[in-house]
Parts: C-alpha cells; structure tokens; sequence
C-alpha cells in the first residue's frame, strides 16, 4: 500500500496547471460565493444529482477499476454518497447558524458565540476502494461548510478518477470546485501549494508522509487511514448471525475495505461453530460471483504472499487465480501473531480467526496493538458489550454488525491514533471543514470595566477577585 512520492506524475492524467488552478479556486473563494448558503446548497443538490443521474456509468467504472457488481456500486459509492449530499442540502443552512453561548456574570453585559467561518480552499486526496465515496464523501462537508475545494482521485482506480474529472465540472461550479488527477507526486504537488485544509484517505504510511508535507505549510489535516480492525466473537454471540454478517462484509468489494473485519478474535466455546457457519456463508454468497477481484496485481502478489507464509489452518478457501487477480474468499485459522497476516492489515478477502479462551484475553489483544478504525463485537450481553465498549479504543465501534457505522449521517466517523484524525459525515463533516470562530462582543457603555483599569488599587483588586 505505497505509492511513492517520488513516482512521476501518472500518464494517463494530463497534466494539470496546479498553480492556476488553486489561484482560481482562492481567488473565487475570495470573493465570497462559496460562503452563499444558497450557493451551497445548491451545489450539494448538483452533487446528488450527479450521483443519481449517472448510476450506471459510475458502476461501469467501478466494474472496470474493482470487479464491482452494481449492487455494491449502487450501495456502497452511490446511495450513501448521494444520501449525505442529500442530508447536508436540508441541513446547511440550520449547521451555518451562530451557535450563542451563556457567558459567566464577569462577562456581562455582552454576547457570545461560535461563528461557523469556513477553512478557504480545501485538498481532497481520496482512495481508490470507494473511489466516489471517499474522494466525493469529504466534499459533502467542505462544501457545506463553504469552501472552495480541489479534489484528487487515486490514480489506482484510473476509470473512477476520469469520470469524477469528467462529471465534476459539469455539475458543480468549476471556478470553486476542481478536480486534478494524478498520483501521488501529483498529491505531494498539490499539498505543496499550501492549502487551508487537507483531508486524506489513505493507508497510514503514506497518511504520514501526507502529514509531513502539510506540517511545512501548517495545514491542518484530516487523515483517514487504515488499521487491523478486529472482530471479537464472545461466547454468548449469535454465531449464525455472526458468521453471515462477517463473510458478508468481508466479500464486499473483495474484502478491500478500511473497515472490513480484518480479523476475528472467536471465544474457544465457539470457534469451530463460527468456522463451520462463515464457510457455509462464503459458499453461499459465493455463488452470487462475490468477493474474489483484487484491485491489481501489486495487491494481488502481496496477498497471495501473505496467504502462502502462513503457519494457520485454511479452513476455507485458499485458491487464487493470477491471471484473473482474483482470490478466492478464505478463512485461516490460528495463524502465528508474527506473520504478515496478523501484522500487516489484509485489505483482501483473507480472515484470519485467532482462538481466545475469554474476553479479558480478546480485549488485551486488541489493545496490545496500535488503535484500529472499527472493533466490532459479536455479544447478547449488555455486560460484555459495556466492558468492550469502555475498554477497546477505536476510531468507531459496531456490536452486532459490522460497516454500517459508515452509512449513517448521525455519527461521526474518523480514527484514532493511528488509524487516522479527524471525522465527518453528516454535521461532523461540516464542523471539520469548519474553523469555529469564537465572536465575542460587548457594549462600549456603560463601561463597567473601569473600575479594574490601573492604577489598581486594594479595592479594584477585591472586586475583581469576587468577579473573575
Ligand atoms: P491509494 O493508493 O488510493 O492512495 C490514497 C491516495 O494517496 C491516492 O489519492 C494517492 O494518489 C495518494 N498518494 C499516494 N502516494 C502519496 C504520497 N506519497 N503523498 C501523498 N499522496 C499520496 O490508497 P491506499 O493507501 O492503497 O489505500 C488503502 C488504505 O487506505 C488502507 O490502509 C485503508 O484502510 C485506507 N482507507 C481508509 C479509509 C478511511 O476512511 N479511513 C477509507 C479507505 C481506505
């Protein structure tokens, strides 16, 4: 998962006039019109419309980038991106209003509150998985919150990437909103460019590069990257379900997702159980041609590499195909801890499923390594579900299903620590492409602060003691 920031610039991207086209972005940002509430709004509306209207070209290119079948086009880049342009045209102009504060009595008489001010012109680097979600996703939030925003598509998904450069300017102002394609060099090119804020969706290694870059230009940093996120299977799970919804989530889109279930921790009690089920789920959902098509072969060798150093058990799966970069959805059990499959996070249809003998053991596993994005809990227990909730810290947390913390516009969803800064969706999105402007104003008369101006005396100091 690293694309080096010394690669040339892709080929198959012209090569963009980077200076003019941020100099175009500011200057319109300048002038206002990205601040419009109305301008927002109906921005976010064309956006939407993008989306719908070109369903099926979009999951024609995610079918040629990903292997996609167009439910998971429909579902996973289309409907959710459209539902958030969606909820944050009807929202906007409620998130833009001054949020007034009571002041403490030392601070009367005056007014107090947070002015929402947005950040200026806005990077968006985005990932190739969902290449519409996560590059146009962010957008939401930095154009509700009124910025003008430049938008660079991973060069991974190259069809994906030229139909946002295509559609973009179509629908959506082009003088406050752009797309530049390219990779990497292109992303470091652009983050040179000094913007007033950067939101990356990436691996983490190449998030601390991105990190690096901004650091020269102060530019505060949105980053959301990936991890091991785990699966904790407790003895009193519903292991049916369980075993469904984990072989579910980990087919779709080949299991190439920054929250798939990376890997399980099963209690013993149900180990074999939870194996048996997921590798009836895989047989099932299998027949529908689901899960199996790596991005490309770069991903393909270090997947199949993993698989084959392996010192588990393939329980299920195991077969690949190179010619048509596909890996057949597979299940290990127990491999050893050291090996690429429990260090490195898989972003493929490969689950390991590591034996625990209770839950104090699950939750030191997880919390013995670094913070994941999702931990996801299998429990009927109110008890259990408390204790992992409280003790395991991750990024967002799903009991009893997995990936639908990111289809909701209700929470925020971001990392922690190494899996990422930073959150949005919904509202979080429009606060994160926000700076919060604290507007504090006050009566010139009467002016009561007189009796605190120097020369102090015992007695000024006596009040001011009561006061402040
Ligand atoms: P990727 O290859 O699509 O790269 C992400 C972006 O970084 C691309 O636009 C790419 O051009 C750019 N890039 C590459 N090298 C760069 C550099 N040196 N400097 C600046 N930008 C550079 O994505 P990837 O890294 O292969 O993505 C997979 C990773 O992303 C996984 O770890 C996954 O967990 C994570 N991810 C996280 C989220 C999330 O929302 N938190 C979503 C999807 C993927």
């Amino acid at each position: 998962m690293t694309t080096e920031a010394t690669a040339p610039p892709s080929s198959a991207a012209p090569a963009a006039d980077i200076p003019a086209i941020v100099a175009r972005l500011r200057k319109t940002f300048s002038t206002g019109r990205t601040r419009d509430v109305a301008w927002r709004k109906r921005q976010l509306e064309a956006l939407e419309r993008l989306l719908v209207d070109n369903e099926p070209a979009i999951a024609a290119a995610l079918e040629k980038d990903l292997g996609r079948q167009p439910f998971e086009a429909w579902l996973a880049d289309i409907a959710s991106t459209a539902g958030e342009a969606a909820d944050a045209a009807k929202n906007v102009g409620k998130w833009t209003k001054r949020k007034h504060q009571w002041l403490e009595f030392a601070q009367l008489p005056g007014r107090g509150w947070v002015e929402y001010e947005p950040n200026g012109t806005v990077l968006i680097i985005g990932a190739w998985n969902f290449p519409f979600a996560l590059t146009l996703g962010p957008a939401v939030g930095a154009i509700a919150a009124g910025n003008a925003v430049l938008l660079k598509p991973s060069e991974v998904a190259p069809a994906s990437s030229a139909l946002m450069a295509e559609l973009v300017p179509r629908y959506l102002d082009p003088d406050a909103i752009a797309v530049v394609e390219g990779d990497g060099a292109v992303s470091q090119e652009l983050i040179a460019q000094g913007f007033d804020r950067l939101c990356f969706t990436g691996g983490t290694e190449i998030g601390r590069k991105v990190y690096e870059s901004a650091a020269a230009h102060l530019t505060p940093v949105t980053l959301e990257l990936g991890g091991k996120s785990p699966v904790i299977v407790a003895a009193d799970a519903d292991v049916a379900v369980a075993a469904k919804r984990i072989a579910w989530t980990k087919l779709i889109n080949s299991g190439q997702i920054c929250i798939a279930p990376d890997y399980v921790l099963a209690d013993a009690t149900v180990r074999d159980e939870l194996v048996a089920k997921i590798g009836e789920a895989v047989a099932t959902f299998e027949a529908g041609n689901s899960g199996k098509r790596i991005v490309n072969e770069r991903h393909f060798d270090r997947l199949t590499t993993a698989l084959a150093a392996t010192k588990g058990t393939v329980a299920v799966g195991g077969g690949s195909n190179a010619a048509a970069v596909e890996i057949d959805p597979t299940v290990v059990v127990d491999p050893a801890l050291d090996e690429p499959l429990m260090t490195d996070e898989i972003f493929g249809p490969i689950l390991p499923i590591v034996t625990v003998q209770s839950l104090d053991e699950a939750i030191d596993f997880v919390n013995a390594r670094p913070k994941p994005l999702a931990a996801y809990l299998f429990t009927k227990s109110k008890g259990v579900r408390e204790r992992v909730i409280k003790e395991v810290s991750s990024g967002g947390m799903l009991v009893n299903h997995l990936l639908f913390q990111f289809s909701t516009t209700k929470l925020p969803f971001g990392g922690v620590g190494p899996s990422g800064m930073g959150a949005y969706h919904g509202r979080f999105g429009f606060e994160e492409f926000s700076h919060r402007k604290s507007v504090l104003t006050k009566p010139t008369r009467p002016d009561l602060t007189a009796i605190i101006y120097p020369p102090y005396t015992e007695k000024a100091w006596k009040l001011a003691r009561r006061l402040f």
